[in-house]
């Protein structure tokens, strides 16, 4: 599948069909169709006629192979279901694959979540990476790509697919039947599919509620214990991306880029006086709280104490100023 948002990659990427580099590293944040971005590229790159724009016929016999999961040059490498990382003996069984296969052209591997590679089959892979045998093509897919080891991402070509503005996501979002997509797209951190994924959730009505829980905390008018137990009953990942998306906001308004670009234009006049109240030095320390929340989050710490972590100097700011 291919969206209007990847379109300069896949120019770029199409153009160099015959020249590609052996390792590709595809990033991008969540939401954005990577990996369906890698399968489309993929095909088109195994398809025997392909179109005047580079893209898979749909209609050759190396496309319906792909398209029935039988192309003996193409593999997808993902977490198997009873595990949470991508293990050696899986990144082993590619390499065996890859030399096996006859190949008319181009021999693809797909690694997604590669950041899910454990360090054992990172290395192994990274056996590949320094001797792959002609026309041998690896994707590895990833939003982290920090969290792959520095050899390997060393040897892959690295493109990003960047997310649309939010004109641009609204109108395709609109495209797929929502009606009011701004909250949304605001709270998947301007990610479409992601905003899509959210489907029946009243999400407007969930943002509005956490918008009012900041407003009253950040006035000292509520209790940051009883809202990091609130936020942490419901989904705290969410709550900690959208609170990151509203204080890059504020960082915007303080910065006076004219006009900012914000991820939330419609609580623009609410964020601006309180951003006017607060240095950029103090939102940037709240930004930072941010990330460490989330690593708290991703670990075996309770939701609500990292949620505390970020809520409660909110209330120490207020005791400051009185
Ligand atoms: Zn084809």
């Amino acid at each position: 599948m291919r969206l209007p948002w990847h379109q300069r990659v896949w120019e770029r990427l199409i153009t160099m069909r015959e020249r590609l580099p052996h390792g590709l590293l595809l990033t991008g944040q969540q939401g954005l169709g990577k990996l369906a971005f890698a399968r489309r590229l993929s095909q088109a790159l195994l398809c025997r006629q392909p179109g005047p724009d580079g893209d898979a016929c749909d209609e050759c016999d190396a496309c319906q192979q792909y398209a029935a999961g039988a192309h003996p040059d193409y593999s997808e490498v993902r977490i198997p279901e009873d595990k949470t990382r991508i293990l050696i003996e899986q990144v082993r069984d590619l390499i065996q694959r890859l030399m096996l296969t006859s190949g008319h052209g181009h021999r693809i591997a797909v690694i997604e979540p590669a950041d899910a590679m454990t360090r054992e089959a990172q290395n192994s892979l990274l056996k590949i990476l320094e001797e792959p045998g002609a026309d041998t093509l690896i994707i590895l897919v990833t939003a982290r790509p920090g969290f792959l080891a520095a050899t390997v991402r060393s040897r892959c070509q690295r493109h990003d697919i960047v997310a649309p503005t939010p004109e641009q996501a609204c109108q395709w979002l609109q495209a797929q039947g929502i009606d009011n997509p701004l909250p949304a797209l605001a709270m998947a951190r301007g990610a479409p599919l992601a905003a899509l994924a959210f489907g029946d959730r009243d999400i407007a009505a969930w943002r509005q509620g956490l918008m009012d829980d900041f407003l009253a905390l950040a006035t000292g008018h509520s209790d940051p214990l009883t809202l990091a137990e609130r936020w942490a009953g419901d989904d705290p990942d969410l709550a900690i991306d959208w609170l990151e998306t509203v204080l890059m906001d504020m960082i915007r308004l303080r910065s006076g880029s004219n006009p900012p670009a914000l991820a939330n234009p419609d609580l623009c006049n609410d964020l601006k006086p309180l951003a006017k109240q607060l240095d950029l030095e103090e939102l940037y320390r709240h930004l930072e709280r941010i990330a460490s929340a989330r690593r708290l989050l991703q670990g075996t710490v309770a939701n609500q104490t990292a949620l505390e972590e970020v809520l409660i100097p909110w209330r120490n700011r207020r005791t400051k100023k009185a």
